[in-house]
């Protein structure tokens, strides 16, 4: 059903391209006809108005010279020389009867036509274009008053000018559908062109949501316009596969890590249920319930912040802080558990402030996090030390330790959710504390790396964005 709707709208959207060239190729010809046609045609009336002109006043100059018998005789010679068809001249009286005039057997509807006489002034000239009746084409006719009052008339048949005009708009009319024809070739060529980047971009989205998410559109060179359609399907698709290895990996959290104590928790209350014990020995069992539910319950509580971080759903209230702040903080907090264990807890504050852009209660805890790992993973004597640098647009929280130290080959999978060190199996812990650290502080645009010998110390070092005022 999808792929139908798909190609009627591409169909449409062809369509609609071609039918958009189609007519405006037709509109621009149209007009460039029309404008080359109103200057031919202009051009040719004023020609016929000059030859008639011409011809009005080679007559006027015969009448004046040699009078009307010879004017008569040149009407004749004239008509017949032009084709009597075509031409006609009348010398008319000052109110407009005929007094002489060519051979007019061509011209039988010339009588009822009341010729607008020029003015009464000598040499006063009318130009007329009239339809006689029982003639095809349209007359113009010049009419001019000479000396004595009398009027002299020529008039020709605008047989070319009118047959030139026909061949015109008939060409005209061939021009017209071979452009709209081209226009609407070319038209349906850019659309079918341009479609087909949209096309192979929603192809390649519609096999991806259908068979495989992890693939990704392929970019190709169709235009800024679609490989930008195809990066920003892409990066969502990105994000898909990411929300989506969230999801794998909590499903897989779910059913391997929270089953060991759920399975516990039901052990010890199997064992209530069916042994015999005395009163305390179920006080113990019960209150040993309660703390691995606790344990579950955080656990639980840590992974829901990690998948929140890691996904950006979580909200954080990003604002300058000062790091001075943050390693004093957590200095103070772990310092009673370091002395506990014997080892010295360092700290080197920075002796001017500085601000990392970050969310307070969060990175606290991600250095307590560090912290405790430090202290934890560090033998009595040992020392644990916290510093902090700017390192350009950064800043550099640094948690070092001359404690146990990670192999290098647990070290790419110690962010891992639930994941533990093979030696740190017997001190307690989670394995979710430094993937929570992760990614919060990744969520804030910071990484933290690290760098570790084994038998000599680790150094857990947190990049955060550093603030522009540092006050
Ligand atoms: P947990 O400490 O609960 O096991 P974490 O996610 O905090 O879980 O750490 C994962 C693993 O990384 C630990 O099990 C340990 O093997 C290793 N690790 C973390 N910090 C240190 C450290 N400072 N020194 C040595 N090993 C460490």
């Amino acid at each position: 059903m999808y792929s139908k709707q798909k190609s009627s709208r591409f169909r449409t959207v062809t369509l609609r391209l071609t039918v958009w060239y189609a007519a405006l190729s037709g509109a621009l010809s149209a007009v460039v006809f029309l404008t080359v046609f109103l200057a031919l045609r202009s051009s040719l009336d004023r020609r016929t108005d000059l030859e008639l002109l011409s011809k009005v006043e080679e007559f006027e100059a015969l009448y004046t010279s040699r009078g009307s018998q010879a004017l008569v005789a040149e009407f004749q010679r004239e008509a017949g020389s032009q084709g009597a068809g075509r031409v006609f001249f009348r010398l008319l009286s000052p109110t407009g009867e005929v007094i002489v005039a060519s051979n007019l057997r061509a011209w039988h509807g010339l009588e009822n036509i009341v010729p607008s006489l020029p003015g009464p002034l000598m040499e006063a000239v009318t130009f007329q274009t009239l339809s006689v009746p029982g003639r095809r084409h349209q007359v113009r006719m010049v009419l001019k008053r000479a000396p004595d009052g009398r009027v002299i008339q020529v008039g020709v048949a605008l047989r070319n000018n009118e047959l030139l005009a026909e061949k015109y708009w008939e060409t005209f009319a061939m021009a017209l559908g071979l452009m709209l024809v081209c226009g609407g070739l070319v038209g349906w060529l850019v659309a079918r062109r341009a479609m087909s980047g949209v096309e192979r971009v929603t192809q390649a989205a519609v096999h991806i949501g259908k068979s495989d998410l992890n693939r990704l559109v392929p970019l190709g060179h169709k235009g800024r316009e679609i490989e930008e359609l195809a990066l920003a399907f892409n990066s969502m698709l990105e994000r898909i596969q990411a929300l989506v290895r969230e999801l794998k990996g909590v499903t897989n959290n779910i059913a391997h890590d929270l089953r060991t104590p759920i399975t516990r928790i039901r052990g010890i209350a199997e064992t209530t249920l069916t042994g015999e014990a005395d009163l305390a020995a179920y006080r113990e069992m019960a209150g040993a319930v309660i703390e691995e539910s606790d344990r579950l319950v955080e656990m639980i509580n840590t992974m829901l912040e990690i998948a929140q971080a890691e996904s950006g759903v979580a909200k954080f209230t990003i604002s300058p802080v000062d790091v001075r702040k943050i390693i004093q903080g957590a200095r103070e907090l772990f310092l009673s558990v370091a002395e506990d264990k014997g080892v010295r807890l360092e700290a080197e504050l920075p002796s001017e402030p500085l601000s990392v852009l970050g969310d307070l209660p969060r990175l606290q805890r991600v250095m307590a996090n560090l912290l405790d790992n430090a202290i934890k993973y560090t033998a009595a004597g040992g020392r644990v030390s916290l510093a902090a640098r700017a390192n350009g647009s950064r800043v550099i929280i640094e948690v070092t330790d001359t404690g146990a130290g990670i192999p290098p080959a647990e070290i790419p999978r110690i962010f891992d959710r639930f994941y533990r060190g093979d030696k740190s199996r017997s001190a307690p812990g989670s394995g979710l504390g430094l993937s929570l650290a992760l990614a919060v502080v990744r969520a804030q645009g910071g990484d933290i790396t690290v760098s570790s010998e084994p038998g000599r110390g680790s150094t857990f070092a947190v990049s955060l964005p550093r603030a522009s005022s540092n006050k």
